[in-house]
């Protein structure tokens, strides 16, 4: 049975890289039938908050990942697992596989006289009963590791230190406790961030000597700005959370997570879940850095809005507009709306002008619109206003002729009108706008305009 594992360890926002490894993981579990772990690597308790961990698990089931389908399985702490941990230690030490150290960090280094040169096994055979375990590598030879999106990636033992696998106060370090609980979990497949790959043969060379088949390894690709540079949350928005807060599908994320490093092979882009998991195939998944293209997500997440049916665009919106909104109103304009935004919490400057007693005021606009002949165009609109047909073209028929007698085309005769009704430059189409804003609020915030 394939069995997969998501590992976050909770000490920061959720990564939308993380969610990339998540994703990767939960196609294999759901293609196969299988199972994913979510596992949290809470052991750094300095590093860890618990508003992390519930952060992780949030946003790991608003992308889908989480326990209303019967392939997740956890989540599981691995804080709790200390006493495994501990245990695979003993048997690393009774078996020799691992030796108690005492050297410190300025012995070795006076020893090998560089800070860099890494451990030199001076306590490999003076039988000490405490101090740190290290684990004893092999000198010869390579350690090769069947990577499923790197290929073979061969490490030789001999660059390879005795590493450490627990503190000299028996605390296990992370390198032996993931392996562990891989272990104790019989995962059958680790697919994780490229970031973990040189600690891969250490942790196979751990398997065999716990006398286990190690897994199948599959590292995924870092994901980079624009400037090439890889993600970073000082630099970069990388919360998943953010962009849920922004408005963000969690289909459109999920789509375009998935094709951080994988295609479905022909240049199809958009494609819901079900489509992508039966193709989803580690093998295909690109090792060199992906992209994330913010623009791109936008431009993904505009066209899921547009295909969402109009009564879902409505209740997504929900969030976005104020509980006092008159939804009815909201509805009139829904559809207009739906084709012009492409994250949710535009919709908000979109619609605002229709509910607030008096349209938001932007010096800029405002400055950008009240010039020429704005002035005559709002009077001359405002009069033609008492008797003109409320409806899209009789309002646009107007103001053509306002326009025309102060020699003034459609596009600049509509600006004044626009920042007047609306408070701004750019939005929904004005004269469908005005037809439910109606006759009388928008001759009153003409007159306001310019009084
Ligand atoms: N806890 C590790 C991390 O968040 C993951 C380790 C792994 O996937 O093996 O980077």
């Amino acid at each position: 049975m394939i069995r997969v594992r998501f590992a976050p360890s909770p000490t920061g926002m959720f990564h939308v890289g993380g969610a990339r490894s998540a994703l990767f993981n939960w196609a294999l579990a759901e293609q196969a039938g299988g199972r994913f772990v979510l596992r949290i690597e809470d052991t750094d308790a300095a590093r860890n908050r618990p508003e992390w961990t519930e952060g992780i698990i949030s946003a790991l089931a608003w992308i889908g990942v989480n326990d209303t389908h019967p392939a997740f399985e956890g989540p599981y702490f691995q804080s709790s697992y200390e006493k495994q941990h501990r245990e695979a230690v003993a048997t690393l030490l009774a078996d020799g596989r691992a030796y108690h150290c005492g050297c410190t960090r300025d012995e070795v280094k006076a020893r090998t006289g560089s800070e860099h040169q890494g451990y030199d096994g001076f306590c490999r055979d003076r039988g000490l009963a405490e101090g740190a375990v290290r684990f004893r590598t092999p000198d010869e030879g390579v350690t090769v590791i069947q990577d499923l999106v790197r290929g073979t990636v061969e490490f030789p033992n001999a660059a390879m230190e005795d590493f450490v696998v627990a503190r000299g106060d028996g605390s296990p370090l992370f390198v032996l406790a993931n392996v562990v609980d891989d272990v104790e979990m019989r995962i059958s497949h680790v697919v994780r961030a490229e970031e973990h790959l040189s600690n891969t043969p250490k942790q196979q060379l751990l398997w065999d000597a716990l006398g286990v088949t190690p897994p199948i390894w599959a590292h995924v690709p870092v994901i980079v700005n624009e400037k090439r540079q890889k993600l970073s949350k000082r630099r970069d928005k990388v919360a998943l959370e953010s962009y849920r807060d922004e408005g963000y599908l969690a289909e459109a994320m999920v789509n375009y997570l998935m094709l951080l490093g994988w295609g479905p092979g022909d240049d199809r882009e958009i494609m819901p879940w079900s489509e992508m998991v039966p193709l989803f195939r580690l093998q295909d998944v690109n090792p060199s850095p992906a992209f994330f293209d913010e623009k791109k997500l936008r431009a993904f997440n505009g066209e899921y809005i547009r295909a969402l049916p109009l009564a879902e665009f409505v209740s997504r919106c929900d969030p976005w507009l104020e509980p006092g909104w008159d939804r009815e109103v909201f509805a009139k304009v829904a559809e207009l709306a739906q084709t012009r935004i492409a994250v949710l919490s535009e919709i908000t400057a979109n619609v605002d002008f229709l509910f607030l007693d008096e349209p938001v005021f932007d010096q800029a606009s405002w400055d950008k619109a009240m010039k020429n002949s704005a002035v005559e165009i709002l009077t001359g609109y405002l009069a033609r206003l008492e008797t003109v047909a409320m409806d899209p073209d009789s309002l646009k028929g107007a103001l053509e002729e306002v326009g025309t007698e102060h020699g003034l085309k459609l596009g600049k005769a509509q600006a004044p009108v626009r920042v007047a009704v609306t408070g701004r430059t750019v939005g929904l189409p004005l004269f469908e706008s005005i037809e439910v804003l109606g006759r009388e609020r928008t001759a009153e915030r003409l007159r306001a305009a310019l009084a």
